[in-house]
C-alpha cells in the first residue's frame, strides 16, 4: 500500500495538473489561486512536470507593474489515448491528445451478431494499425476508453446487459483487451463518457455545480457531473434518463418497465413511426430494417430540418418526450446546464434544443429561482468515443478526479 505521504503528493500532482489543463493558460500565480496551494507547492509540482514532458512554458503575460509571468500550458503531444465507441451498428476509435484534441477518427463495422471475442480481436488489431497509422509513440499511450450502453459493472469492467448484443453480457471485456493490446483499458457507459469528453476539451474557470449531458444514440443517457467531476452512483450506472417512466400503462420497455422515456423518445422510436406513416415512407424511401433504425432517424431528421411537416411533427414529438424526461431530471437534481451530445442531435440538434428549453422554461420547479441552460455539444456523432480517451486520460494523468470503485488490477 501506498504510503500516505505519497498518496497526498500524488493528489497534488493531479491537482495542478488538472489547474493548467482545465484552464488552458495560466500562471504559476493564477495556479495556486486556482487549486488554493501556495506558490511554493505549485513551483516544486510545476518544475516536475516540466521535467516530465506534461506540462510546457509557452511565454510570458502583460506586466501588470511587477515581474512578468511565465504561461503555462499541458504539453498536449505528450499523452495520447485511444477512445472507443462500441454500438451493435458502428464502432468509432478516435485518438486525442492531452488536452482532448482529436487528432484521428477511424470508424468500422458495428458488433452485430459476432461473438465478443472475434469483436475483441478485431478491435485489438484495428487499435494497432490505429496507433501505427499514425506514427503515435507507443511510449506516450496512456491506454484505451470504451464507451458502451449500460448496466455494465465497471468493478469487474464487464457489459451486463443486452447491447450491443446478448453475448456480451458477462463478456471481460476490459481485461480481454487489455491482453491483447497490452495497454490499459478502461469501460464506462457511454453518455458518462460524453459528459466527460465536454468537460476536458471545454476550457472555462469553473464548471458549473450541478450538470447533464443527454446523451442519444440507439438508447438514451445522462452523464451527470457534479463541480465537473462524475457522479458514478453505487455502480457506475446513474442517469438512466431514457427509463424515466412517463406512462406506467404504456407500452412494454427492455428495462422492465412500461411507457419509459426510450419507448417514445428514442431514434427507433421515431423510425418506427415513420414507417407507419406511408407518405413519409414513399417520399423518404424509407427501408423496414431494424439494422438501418439509425440511418431511418436521419433521414426523418434530415428532412425535419428541411421543411417536412410530417418529419418535423415526428421529430417535435420524440423533443417533447424527452423534454419531459429532462424536466423530471432537471427537478431531482436541481440542474444548471443540459448538453444534448450524440449522434441523435447531429442534424436536427436545434429542434430538439428549442423545444426541450421551452419546456424547461414552463416547467421546471426551481425556475423562478435559477433557470437551466440548454446547449448542444460541439463533440459531433463521435462525443463518446471522444469521452472513452478522456476517461483513461483521466485515470492515468489526473486521478484525483476520477472514481476508484475500478477493477483492482486497474491501475
Ligand atoms: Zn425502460
Amino acid at each position: 500500500m501506498k504510503r500516505e505521504s505519497t498518496r497526498s503528493a500524488d493528489r497534488t500532482r493531479s491537482l495542478v495538473i488538472d489547474g493548467i489543463r482545465s484552464a488552458g493558460e495560466i500562471s504559476r500565480v493564477e495556479l495556486a489561486t486556482r487549486t488554493g496551494l501556495t506558490e511554493a507547492t505549485i513551483s516544486t509540482v510545476v518544475r516536475k512536470a516540466i521535467d516530465d514532458g506534461l506540462v510546457v512554458e509557452i511565454g510570458h503575460g502583460v506586466s501588470t507593474g511587477g515581474k512578468r509571468r511565465t504561461i503555462l500550458a499541458v504539453n498536449s503531444s505528450a499523452r495520447h489515448a485511444v477512445g472507443v465507441s462500441l454500438a451493435r451498428s458502428r464502432i468509432a476509435l478516435v485518438l486525442t491528445d492531452l488536452s482532448g484534441e482529436v487528432i484521428a477518427v477511424r470508424e468500422t463495422e458495428g458488433a452485430r451478431d459476432a461473438h465478443p471475442s472475434a469483436v475483441t480481436e478485431r478491435l485489438a488489431r484495428e487499435i494497432a494499425h490505429f496507433l501505427g497509422a499514425h506514427k503515435v509513440d507507443p511510449e506516450s499511450v496512456v491506454g484505451v476508453g470504451i464507451a458502451s450502453p449500460g448496466p455494465l459493472d465497471c468493478a469487474v469492467g464487464e457489459l451486463r446487459g443486452l447491447q450491443p448484443g446478448p453475448l456480451w453480457r458477462g463478456f471481460a471485456l476490459e481485461e480481454r483487451l487489455e491482453n491483447l493490446t497490452g495497454l490499459k483499458v478502461l469501460l464506462d457507459n457511454d453518455a458518462t463518457c460524453a459528459a466527460l469528453g465536454d468537460y476536458w476539451t471545454t476550457r472555462r474557470d469553473a464548471p458549473p455545480p450541478v450538470a447533464a449531458t443527454v446523451y442519444m444514440a440507439d438508447g438514451i443517457g445522462a452523464g451527470i457531473l457534479v463541480d465537473g467531476r462524475v457522479f458514478h452512483g453505487s455502480s457506475s450506472n446513474p442517469g438512466e434518463l431514457g427509463h424515466i417512466s412517463l406512462d406506467i400503462n404504456g407500452p412494454q420497455c427492455h428495462c422492465g418497465a412500461q411507457g419509459c422515456v426510450e419507448v417514445f423518445a428514442s431514434p427507433s422510436a421515431v423510425a418506427a413511426a415513420a414507417m407507419r406513416n406511408p407518405g413519409l415512407v414513399a417520399s423518404l424511401e424509407l427501408s423496414d430494417d431494424p439494422d438501418v433504425d439509425r440511418r431511418t432517424f436521419e433521414a426523418v431528421a434530415t428532412a425535419a430540418i428541411s421543411g417536412n411537416k410530417a418529419a418535423r411533427g415526428l421529430i417535435e414529438a420524440s423533443a417533447r418526450y424527452l423534454g419531459a424526461g429532462i424536466v423530471t431530471l432537471s427537478n431531482l437534481l436541481d440542474l444548471d446546464e443540459i448538453l444534448l451530445s450524440g449522434p441523435g442531435f447531429t442534424t436536427a440538434g436545434e429542434i430538439y434544443a428549442e423545444t426541450i428549453h421551452g419546456m424547461l422554461q414552463r416547467g421546471t420547479f426551481m425556475r423562478g429561482i435559477h433557470s437551466v441552460t440548454v446547449k448542444l455539444s460541439d463533440l459531433g456523432v463521435d462525443a463518446a468515443a471522444i469521452g472513452a480517451a478522456t476517461l483513461v486520460m483521466q485515470h492515468q494523468i489526473t486521478p484525483h478526479s476520477a472514481i476508484n470503485s475500478r477493477r483492482v488490477n486497474a491501475t
